[in-house]
């Protein structure tokens, strides 16, 4: 304050100069107004706003108690000390009561100044006081609007006991924060994980270095679990150490990163499932190839014929395995083709209900106008036939069955919630039952190779497995519904082909067993008992046969050989060379060469596209001389 403003009231001019010389005296600076009437009190105080007001107690026009009473009645408190000549006790007593700060009798004036000062400095605190209140109330009120809006839970622990939390909690765990504070928050905690959580922070307020971060799972006043990211730190909260907590509801993340890392996994387990099959697919050839030829020497007579026959259909029924395998492993050739699935369901219904059983009602519900999908007609058979005969054994005493088929649209934001799943038009071809369905625990795992529920003489655990597959090689998704007790729905979505050209799915007819017209042809396998078996089956049929282990042994052998080389019958993955180069390599020496390929599966050279160009031929293995006969037909004369 430069310069501060009095007011005296007083009618005694030599009073008032008395009191001036006193204050300058004692070095306090200020200008001043006299008054002694309560018209001009009244101006001044609007006019002059006085800092301090020194005031007479009795005057002849005037009176300080009034002068006191208005001053008061002013918005600020100014400050107010009664000067009076005559003041016993009890006038005293009335003025403090009235509100004045001070009063200094006139016999010791030499106090006024000391007065003045300590009324001042005792405003001065009040105002700071008020300032300082008026500051933490707003800084209060700025902390609460932070925490209360931030968009995490923040939660304070101290020996396991919730300190403070914001409402944000309500959101993770439909709890409000009056009724926590005080509770142990492993209370809340989902009960696997509440040890791990309560270690850490333990560990935490011992001062051990942990990383920040980390999950657990809580559960809400529903029952529902829910999964958290904790980041915490340790501070000083009243002067104890405590943890200082920042929880982010990550439920919805979590879900999706479940859903993907299953996806993963079901994709090496594929690629390993696939190079098992491969292999195993060789042997069953050769066991196939050998039995078969072991058949035709043996009478049916004689009773090693019956043991062939028995080893020849185990040996069948194993490569029916091993090319679910590989379909799972998205490792079979395919020949797609453009299908109407309302047509491919109906050709399937007479076989389908003979699979299921009489006891068992088999709705048909095909959708209207459904798009046709382009895919390989077999496999559509193998995901039908899977899906019926797991309904059928889902259901004990009879039940009902129904198949479906539509068209549906996935948009983007459908699609931002389910992994695997990319926006466009689909063909739906749903299963349901109400059969026994399957819990959480169970439908986790029903698309892996080899789960079962099933007795072993009952189920391989392939059956979704190669489902799952075929479905992912042809870009399609696929959803369970399911719930224990009332039954389950496997959705298959696959993608339209906007496309009218729809062929009929082929019916393949065995053509009788063709033989040789005395043709030459060139075999090369570098799997030694393939080459063997399949040389075997090939001169068996009447073929002159040349073979090779390796492409450049071919190569050779086609040189040194004078007339025409028919046909060349080449494994798609060798060492040295692949079928295909081997191919355009012979076909340079002798132009009207027919290759016929063959492979456990296409890997690398035609199965990039995963599918096959129509004019190529093909022979998956294993392969019975009866396949190899009319291949090697439809190559020479195709
Ligand atoms: P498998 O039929 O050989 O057991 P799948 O791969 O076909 O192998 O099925 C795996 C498991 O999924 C089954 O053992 C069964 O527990 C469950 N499952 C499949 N389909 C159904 C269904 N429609 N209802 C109930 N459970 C099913
Ligand atoms: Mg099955």
């Amino acid at each position: 304050m430069d310069q501060m403003k009095i007011l005296f009231v007083e009618d005694v001019a030599t009073d008032v100069e008395m009191a001036r010389r006193e204050l300058k005296k004692e070095r306090i600076a200020f200008i001043d107004r006299v008054v002694d009437t309560e018209k001009d009190f009244e101006q001044a105080l609007a006019v002059f706003q006085p800092d301090l007001i020194i005031s007479d107690y009795a005057m002849p026009a005037f009176d300080g108690m009034r002068a006191l009473t208005m001053a008061r009645a002013q918005f600020d408190h100014i400050p107010f000390i009664v000067l009076t000549g005559s003041m016993n006790e009890e006038t005293a007593v009335s003025c403090m009561k009235a509100g004045a700060d001070d009063y200094v009798i006139k016999e010791k004036i030499k106090r006024l100044p000391f007065a003045v000062q300590e009324v001042l400095d005792k405003v001065q605190m009040a105002k700071e006081k008020e300032r300082a209140e008026n500051q933490l109330r707003e800084s209060e009120e700025k902390y609460r609007i932070l925490v209360e809006n931030a968009g995490q839970v923040i939660l304070v622990a101290q020996n396991g006991q919730i300190k403070f939390i914001n409402s944000r909690v309500r959101d993770l765990l439909g709890y409000g924060p009056e009724e926590m504070l005080g509770r142990s928050f492993t209370e809340y905690i989902h009960p696997e994980d509440r040890e791990t959580v309560a270690n850490r922070h333990m560990q935490r307020v011992q001062g051990q270095d942990l990383p920040e971060g980390y999950t657990f799972r809580v559960v809400h006043r529903q029952g529902q679990t829910k999964w958290a990211e904790v980041n915490a730190v340790v501070i000083d909260w009243l002067g104890k150490p405590a943890t200082l907590n920042f929880l982010t509801d990550i439920t919805d993340r979590q879900d999706l990163e479940n859903q993907l890392r299953q996806a993963q996994k079901m994709e090496s387990v594929g690629r390993l499932a696939g190079g098992v099959a491969h292999d195993y697919n060789n042997m069953l050839s050769v066991i196939i190839g050998y039995t078969e030829l072991a058949l035709k020497e043996t009478e049916p007579s004689d009773a090693l014929h019956e043991d062939l026959q028995e080893i020849l259909r185990a040996a069948r029924r194993s490569s029916d395995i091993t090319r679910q395998l590989l379909a799972f492993a998205r490792k079979q050739t395919v020949d797609p083709q453009v299908l109407d699935l309302n047509e491919v369901v109906e050709d399937m219904l007479k076989i389908l209900r003979r699979l299921i059983g009489e006891d068992i009602e088999l709705a048909w519900r095909p959708g209207k106008d459904v798009w046709p999908v382009k895919m390989d007609p077999a496999q559509l058979d193998q995901i039908l036939a899977n899906l019926c005969v797991n309904a059928r054994d889902a259901m004990t005493a009879g039940g009902r069955m129904s198949i479906q088929t539509g068209t549906v649209t996935f948009d983007q934001a459908y699609c931002a919630e389910h992994v695997g799943f990319v926006p466009g038009d689909f063909v739906l071809l749903g299963v349901s039952d109400n059969g026994c369905g399957m819990d959480e625990q169970i439908r986790k795992h029903i698309f892996e190779p080899f789960f079962t529920t099933k007795d072993r003489s009952k189920g391989t655990g392939l059956g979704l497995a190669t489902v799952y597959g075929i479905v992912k090689q042809n870009q399609g998704f696929i959803n369970v519904y399911s719930e224990p007790g009332v039954g389950t729905t496997f959705k298959i979505y696959l993608p339209g082909h906007l496309s009218p050209d729809v062929e009929k799915s082929k019916k393949k007819t065995d053509d009788d067993v063709s033989h040789s017209r005395g043709e030459l042809v060139l075999v090369v396998e570098d799997e030694v008992s393939i080459l063997k078996v399949t040389t075997r089956m090939l001169t068996r049929l009447g073929y002159t046969v040349l073979e090779a282990t390796t492409p450049g042994r071919a190569l050779e052998l086609a040189r040194e050989h004078a007339g025409q080389v028919h046909l060349l019958i080449t494994d798609m993955i060798m060492p040295e060379m692949n079928g295909r180069d081997l191919a355009d390599q012979l076909q340079a020496l002798y132009p009207k060469l027919r290759v016929l390929f063959m492979s456990g599966y296409t890997d690398d050279v035609i199965a990039h596209c995963g599918i096959l160009e129509p004019a190529v031929h093909f022979m998956p293995k294993p392969f019975s001389s009866q396949d190899l006969a009319r291949k090697v037909r439809e190559a020479l004369e195709g």
